[in-house]
């Protein structure tokens, strides 16, 4: 039996390894991305647009829509990228649909950093609005016409306990996935289903894309507009339910449709809204009256003269002024993708949320 002062010292050892453990974890939590076994999403802050990065466990880069023409949102888009998960390009890119605030941004970011595949509705008959040939041209080591039903191919982590990534079009240029036969009829909804003018842009072309990573669900439905997201949840949910929302077109009530909202029983809702676009009345009351919703998130304050009263509490948004440094709200997802935090890093806002589906097995 060794003596008693060398057993302190080797406890000291374990004492001291142990710490730095701990802080190595939490620092590697602290910044997601690469090789940690999370789920990390960002919305990074185009002021209005959009543009969703997805950093997969495998270490993986999907962002969903490139925010605006010019260099403001582009640069965003790389810092977030590179400085915050520590990527170093983009491996997909889906581009919702053609409208600047989508596609805008994706064609000087294919100059600051590889591409890997494409994805898009390339050119199709009767394309309402063409991003024309600056966007076609735009170099990526592959490209992918999305149709419903098409998975964007994601590595998995190879982590043992590691939950799957799977990225699903659910829908796009106005044609969805079919319902399962056993899919009940989502009649009790979609018995207060009520058109509003047809849309003629290419915002009712978007693509839907359903995210999930284990028990966990997300809906990223772009700027699909109300007579098209009916279709999506009647006469029978083709969605499900999910945790998070990402609500459609920037919080427009040109979008939004209840009947989605009350289908897909959302926990957390995250508007990338931008200080004067999006945020409106009707999408912050459907919201609210959806009593599954737990928490909603804003990218901007909504300083129109509407918004006064409409706001969220601030520590749930993540720029209060027009002139703002662009702040983004991460949700990182469990490596088993039971649970998740939502987090405003710029004004240290945390909360953490049970994944529905992962509810009462633990
Ligand atoms: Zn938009």
């Amino acid at each position: 039996m060794p003596p008693i002062t060398t057993i302190s010292r080797a406890m000291r050892h374990t004492h001291l390894a142990l710490a730095l453990l701990v802080l190595l974890t939490t620092t590697t939590d602290a910044w997601g991305g690469e090789s940690d076994g999370r789920l990390d999403i960002y919305w990074i802050d185009v002021e209005g647009g959009a543009a969703t990065l997805l950093v997969t466990p495998a270490g993986e880069t999907l962002l969903i829509d490139s925010g605006n023409p010019g260099r403001r949102d582009p640069d965003r888009i790389v810092k977030v990228v590179t400085e915050v998960a520590g990527c170093k390009r983009i491996d997909h890119l889906v581009t919702t649909h053609y409208h600047g605030d989508h596609y805008g941004g994706a064609i000087t970011l294919a100059t600051l950093l590889p591409i890997g595949t494409l994805y898009d509705n390339g050119q199709f008959e009767g394309m309402p609005d063409n991003p024309g040939k600056a966007y076609f041209d735009i170099r990526a080591e592959k490209k992918e016409v999305l149709a419903p039903g098409s998975e964007i191919k994601l590595r998995q982590s190879d982590k043992t306990g590691a939950a799957a990534i799977k990225v699903r079009c659910l829908g796009t240029r106005q044609q969805f996935v079919l319902a399962g036969e056993a899919t009940p009829a989502n009649d009790s909804i979609c018995s207060d289903a009520r058109e509003k003018n047809r849309d003629g842009s290419d915002n009712a072309n978007s693509v839907v894309l359903h995210i999930g990573f284990g028990p966990w669900k997300m809906l990223d439905a772009g700027d699909l507009t109300w007579n098209q997201e009916a279709k999506l949840v009647c006469p029978k949910n083709l969605i499900g339910l999910v945790d998070v929302y990402q609500t459609t077109h920037h919080g427009l009530d040109a979008s939004n449709n209840p009947l989605v909202i009350r289908s897909i029983e959302p926990r957390v809702a995250i508007m990338n809204n931008g200080a004067t676009k999006g945020g409106m009345p009707d999408v912050f009351e459907a919201l609210r009256a959806q009593k599954s919703i737990q928490a909603i998130y804003q990218l901007h304050k909504n300083l129109t003269p509407a918004g006064a009263d409409l706001n969220e509490p601030a520590e749930y948004i993540a720029n209060l002024e027009k002139e703002c440094a662009g702040n983004y709200v991460h949700l990182s997802v469990a490596p088993d993708g039971a649970s998740y935090k939502v987090s405003i890093p710029a004004n240290k806002h945390e909360r953490q949320f049970t994944t529905r589906d992962a509810e009462g097995k633990k």
